[in-house]
């Protein structure tokens, strides 16, 4: 795909994502278009020659994968992987509170939010929400108001002197946002029926039973800069690689078996039933390859980048990285590395990714944290661990990670699909 084309639909992809479910069903949409063939964990697999499958669960973590006319144990997989969730505000079950004249939510911060980003927002709310219909089945449904419907408002300098110089958000009383002033009717329950019958009219709700939603800023994704050299936009961590590896599978010329793997849950450790660090990505490769021998030969065939944002330096915060290892914005993806493994890379994995990103003339950065601070992870470790395939972890680089609104370069995020692309068609990976 070409550079602004991509970029567009990139940012329609941002947008149309705001919860995991809606990045997976937005995936899920794409890959139908490009002729996937949806199949069903509970169901019996014929897997064909030359086919393109996609398989989901909990709709919020999603497999897609292409088997070329290729014994896939003898070539391995070229495997991609991202996470389809971002920190985020998500609704408590008891949700409604009520004080001070104004209808309330309450909220849980999902993972590690930049609390303070989420201060003055246009804020809406998405997710899923599960219901009795009148046949008496319970089924589940998604939603998104799209309307900026909820705010939680700074408090004025005037009543906090300290605001500039130490800021602090207490997670269960400060960060609870308003919807409307008391002396209007509210019901939550009334509020998701009337959303699911909005959205879905063929639902037949019967009773809301239950509900799983977070917050959104409604801030639509934009090109920003004075070259519109910066993409601005929440869930660059980690949609944009979502998207960008979405695109090489999808554009990918089934030359070689390649794989696309997106899970939820990483920003809270990825323990999950379709998290990194559970059975899901297991579970598909071992239907693929029943035989316990070959399934080892396909894995230590196979490669993963592990693709998740990296911290570009920041020009007002410059002593917060490693002079040597220091990203730069719109200089290429970056290679992570960690000495406790934090990051799964290592200098096979590193050399092939370096090999294929000189053949289509991609820059390569580095990033190891100081030594004096801890280092973050990522999924590349924990699926490298379960699965035992090599792994790279590489990302784009980024300002604000973990804001409502993240920043990453406009040229990166092309030059990464492409690298991409080429390694779903590289033959031999290394000669051992
Ligand atoms: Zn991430």
């Amino acid at each position: 795909m070409e550079h602004s084309n991509f970029n567009h639909s990139l940012l329609s992809f941002l947008k149309d994502s705001p919860t995991p479910f809606h990045a997976t069903d937005s995936m899920r949409n794409a890959l139908t278009d490009a002729g996937f063939i949806e199949l069903f964990e509970e169901q019996s697999w014929v897997i064909d020659e030359g086919g393109k499958y996609f398989v989901t669960r909990n709709e919020s973590s999603i497999i897609a994968f292409t088997t070329p006319q290729i014994d896939f144990h003898q070539t391995g997989w070229r495997m991609v992987g991202a996470h389809t969730d971002s920190p985020c505000l998500k609704l408590k079950p008891n949700a409604h509170v009520q004080r001070h004249g104004y209808h309330q939510l309450g909220v849980e911060v999902y993972g590690g939010a930049l609390l303070h980003t989420w201060l003055d927002r246009d804020l809406s709310i998405a997710g899923r929400v599960s219901f009795k219909n009148q046949e008496g089945s319970i089924v589940s449904c998604l939603v998104d108001f799209k309307d900026p419907i909820a705010v939680v408002p700074n408090l004025a300098i005037h009543l906090n002197r300290q605001a500039n110089e130490a800021f602090s958000v207490n997670p269960q009383t400060e960060i609870l946002p308003i919807l409307c002033g008391a002396e209007n009717e509210f019901d939550l329950q009334v509020l998701l029926k009337t959303q699911v019958e909005k959205q879905h009219p063929d639902a037949q709700v019967a009773t809301i039973l239950d509900f799983e939603l977070s917050l959104y800023d409604t801030q639509a994704p934009a090109l920003v800069g004075l070259h519109q050299e910066y993409i601005c936009s929440a869930r660059l961590d980690n949609l944009l690689s979502c998207f960008v590896g979405l695109q090489a599978l999808v554009d990918s010329d089934m030359q070689r078996p390649s794989l696309l793997i997106c899970t939820d849950h990483e920003e809270i450790g990825s323990l999950s039933a379709c998290g990194a660090n559970g059975p899901f990505l297991d579970d598909v490769l071992r239907r693929l390859s029943p035989n316990p021998e070959r399934y080892v030969q396909a894995m230590q065939r196979s490669m993963l980048v592990s693709a998740d944002n990296a911290h570009a330096l920041h020009p007002n915060y410059a002593s917060k990285h490693d002079a040597n290892h220091a990203p730069m914005i719109n200089k290429g993806a970056v290679i992570k590395v960690n000495a406790n493994q934090r990051y799964a890379t290592n200098s096979e994995t590193s050399s092939i990714y370096r090999d294929i990103a000189a053949e289509e003339d991609y820059t390569v950065q580095s990033f190891v944290v100081r030594s004096d601070m801890a280092c973050g992870s990522t999924i590349g470790p924990i699926t490298s661990g379960e699965i035992g395939v090599p792994t790279i972890d590489i990302g784009l680089p980024t300002f604000g990670m973990h804001s409502i609104r993240e920043l990453a370069g406009s040229h990166d995020a092309h030059g990464l699909y492409k690298v991409l692309a080429r390694f779903m068609k590289r033959g031999k990976l290394i000669t051992r």
